[in-house]
């Protein structure tokens, strides 16, 4: 079975990966290069504390506990798999009413999380620069960080490893039957997947099958390297509000972390304005403020940049994972918003099992593409 995967970001990569180790020929086409779009410009969280109960926190669960198993997998096959992976745990904290962080870590211990409430000083030994003013904390021991353009290209290496290959600077420009149309010829093959983020709804137009996938932009100032400032992964409650939000005004809500190389990664803004990939100072401004509110350390630390990225938004906030109920032969895999880092693995595993007529290892329903929240 030979298969062309669009898009070589995390998720073309973990796809590509899932369905080599089931036997398929890949072929990667992206009309930049390995992570060249929003998996190059995103943070590394791998979440279970963002999401409620559901499909979505099924695939952030099972995506958890394959992360690490893979990754020992393919530093056996390739010889290293090094992706800065960090099982180094969460703390979400409150700074105003603290009952919605519990309620919702309690419906979250329901669905199978570790989510422990802590108190202050617990809170405090954890993280000794966070602001005194939390009135409320969970510890989320399963959060992890990885590196994402590493993750890509590690997966992509095993890809290649296994007799495939990736395609750079080749745009996908639709499907036929049995090939991909590309602007470099056509390739003959069986399957097609649609891996290409937030443009998965423009390719998916030119191949007969619109998705409604947008972007919405986000950005993350970086500052110089500090040590020991922030220890894990650390967000304000009103996070989870902002994730789970369709609403297409600018959000921010602060999201600190560090990483190996000792910068730390001040997020998250979220705002619907097309492709406009503008660097907005009152955006960045609402991120420093915010994440000075809770790390006051933070006031004294330089800022080195700030990127941004389009994160692949669907109107229900569910990927879409599976063949096209419209076009046979053409699958997608996309529109995993803000966590298809955090999603990528059990995402591509997903795929291979139906594409390879297994046994899915999660429910593969809440992800097919002819569900109501779909319909355009
Ligand atoms: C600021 C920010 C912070 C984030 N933080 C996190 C985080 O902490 N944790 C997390 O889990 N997620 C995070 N995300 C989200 C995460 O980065 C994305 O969900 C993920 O990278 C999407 O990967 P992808 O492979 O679907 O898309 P992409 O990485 O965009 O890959 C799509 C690829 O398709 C290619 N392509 C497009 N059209 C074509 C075509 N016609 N032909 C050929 N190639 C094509 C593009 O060049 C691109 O390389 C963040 C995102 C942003 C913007």
């Amino acid at each position: 079975m030979h298969v062309v995967v669009v898009g070589a970001g995390v998720i073309g990569a973990a796809c590509a990966e899932a369905l080599s180790a089931a036997g398929a020929t890949v072929t990667v086409v992206d009309r930049s290069g390995p992570a060249a779009g929003t998996t190059g410009a995103g943070e590394g969280n791998v979440l279970v504390s963002d999401k409620e109960p559901g499909p979505e926190l099924e695939l952030a669960q099972a995506s958890r506990r394959q992360l690490p198993e893979l990754l020992a997998k393919l530093a056996e096959e390739l010889g290293q798999a090094d992706v800065e992976w960090q099982p180094k745990g969460g703390l979400v904290v409150a700074t105003t009413d603290p009952q919605p962080l519990h309620d919702f870590a309690a419906r979250q211990r329901e669905a199978g999380v570790q989510a422990h409430p802590i108190t202050a000083r617990e809170a405090f030994e954890l993280e000794p620069n966070l602001t005194r003013e939390i009135t409320a904390a969970v510890h989320y021991p399963e959060d992890g960080q990885v590196q994402p353009v590493l993750l890509a290209t590690t997966l992509l290496s095993a890809v290649r490893q296994r007799g495939g290959q990736l395609l750079s600077r080749v745009t996908a420009t639709g499907v036929s039957k049995h090939a991909l149309l590309t602007d470099s010829g056509v390739i003959a093959c069986d399957h097609v997947v649609n891996a290409a983020g937030p443009w998965a709804g423009d390719f998916a137009a030119k191949a007969g099958a619109p998705i409604p996938v947008l972007p919405r932009r986000g950005v993350i100032l970086v500052t110089t390297p500090v040590v020991d400032l922030v220890r894990h992964k650390v967000y304000d409650a009103d996070y989870v509000g902002a994730v789970a939000s369709g609403d297409a005004d600018l959000q921010t809500s602060t999201v600190v972390e560090s990483t190996p190389a000792g910068t730390v990664l001040i997020g998250s803004s979220r705002q619907r304005v097309g492709f406009d990939d503008t660097i907005q100072v009152d955006v960045l401004r609402e991120l420093a403020r915010k994440a000075i509110r809770l790390f006051p350390k933070l006031r004294n630390v330089n800022v080195m940049r700030a990127y941004g990225g389009f994160r692949p938004y669907l109107p229900d906030h569910l990927p879409v994972i599976g063949e096209d109920h419209r076009v046979p032969g053409l699958w997608h895999a996309t529109g995993h918003e803000g966590a298809g880092i955090g999603l990528a693995v059990a995402t591509g595993r997903l795929l291979a099992e139906l594409m390879t007529g297994r046994t899915p290892h999660i429910d593969p329903k809440p992800f097919r593409t002819d569900r109501p929240g779909l319909a355009l």
